[in-house]
C-alpha cells in the first residue's frame, strides 16, 4: 500500500492509468466530497455535527420519540443543502462519466450534489433529502415546497409527521439501492473511495466486495481510513476537490 505525499503527481497519473485501462469504473462518495460545498462531514470541527450528535439526532428511535428535536436539526442540514452548490470534485465525477470512464456513483450522501453536478447514474444509498415521506401513510412530498413553519410538518392526509426519505441510523437500506450498488461492486474493476471514513455499514462493504471480485481499489481522502492498507491498492491523500480535476486534466492529455 502506497500513501502519495510528496509523489502525489506520480500517483495521480497511477490511478489516471488505472481508470483508463479499466474497464468498468465506479466511485464511492461519502460527506468528504461535499465538504468544499459547505456542508460538513461527521468529523468536521465546528459545524453542524458538533452542534447535534450524528448517534443522538439521527437515529430512527430518536426520531421516533422526539420528532420535533430532530427536525430541529433536519431544518438546519436542509437549510445548508439548498445553500451549496456542487463543487469541482462533483463535477469531475460527472465529466469521468461523459467520458465513458465512470459507470456510476455510489453516494452515501443524501444532499443530490452529484445529480445537481451532471451525474447520471446516481445510486443514492441512503436516500436523499429532497423528499419528505410521511411515517403514516406513505405520502410522498418534494422538500422544496416545505416552509418550516410548523415543526415537525405534518402530513397533508392523515397529520402523521414527515420524515426526510433518508436512512437513519437503525433503517435498513433502500432494497435496490443495496442491490444495484452490490452489484455493481461485483462487477466492476475498479472502485474509487471518495470522502468516506468506510466504518457506516454495509456501505463501507462495498470497497471489500469490489476488491474481492478482482477490483482495484483506489481511495481519495484527507486521512487513512481502517480500508488503508487493507483493502486499498493505494490512497491518494488530499482534497477531493483538488484531485479529481486534476485527474480528469490527466486523463484529457493521456487521451490526446
Ligand atoms: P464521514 O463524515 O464519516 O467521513 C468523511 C470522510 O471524508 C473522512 O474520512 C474525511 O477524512 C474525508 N474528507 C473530509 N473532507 C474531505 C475532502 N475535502 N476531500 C476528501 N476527503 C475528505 O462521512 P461518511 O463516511 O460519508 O459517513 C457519514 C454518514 O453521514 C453517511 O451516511 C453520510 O451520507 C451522512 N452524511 C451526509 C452528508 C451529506 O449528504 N453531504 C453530510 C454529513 C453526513
Ligand atoms: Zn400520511
Amino acid at each position: 500500500m502506497e500513501i502519495a505525499a510528496g509523489n502525489k503527481d506520480n500517483v495521480i497519473k497511477r490511478a489516471v492509468k488505472d481508470i483508463v485501462d479499466s474497464r468498468k469504473t465506479i466511485a464511492l462518495t461519502g460527506a468528504g466530497i461535499s465538504v468544499e460545498s459547505g456542508i460538513p462531514d461527521f468529523r468536521s470541527a465546528g459545524g453542524l455535527w458538533s452542534k447535534y450528535d450524528p448517534e443522538e439526532y439521527a437515529h430512527i428511535s430518536a426520531f421516533r420519540s422526539n420528532p420535533a428535536k430532530a427536525w430541529n436539526m433536519i431544518k438546519d442540514m436542509m437549510e445548508l443543502v439548498l445553500g451549496a452548490e456542487p463543487n469541482p470534485a462533483h463535477i469531475a465525477l460527472a465529466e469521468l462519466e461523459k467520458m465513458g470512464l465512470l459507470n456510476s456513483v455510489i453516494t452515501q450522501n443524501v444532499d443530490g450534489l452529484h445529480q445537481r453536478g451532471g451525474s447520471r447514474e446516481v445510486i443514492e444509498f441512503h436516500g436523499s433529502n429532497q423528499w419528505l415521506v410521511c411515517l403514516g401513510c406513505g405520502y410522498r412530498q418534494d422538500a422544496a415546497s416545505l416552509s418550516f413553519e410548523v415543526i415537525p410538518p405534518r402530513c397533508p392526509q392523515c397529520s402523521s409527521i414527515l420524515k426526510p426519505d433518508v436512512v437513519f441510523f437503525g433503517e435498513p437500506i433502500p432494497w435496490e439501492a443495496q442491490n444495484r450498488s452490490f452489484e455493481e461492486a461485483r462487477t466492476c474493476d475498479l472502485v474509487l473511495v471518495i470522502g468516506t471514513s468506510a466504518v457506516v455499514y454495509p456501505a463501507a462493504g462495498i470497497p471489500p466486495l469490489a476488491k474481492q471480485s478482482g477490483a482495484k481499489v483506489v481511495e481519495i481522502n484527507m486521512e487513512p481510513t481502517p480500508l488503508t492498507g487493507f483493502v486499498s491498492d493505494y490512497l491518494i491523500q488530499g482534497s477531493a476537490g483538488q484531485i479529481l480535476p486534476q485527474i480528469v486534466e490527466e486523463v484529457r492529455k493521456h487521451a490526446a
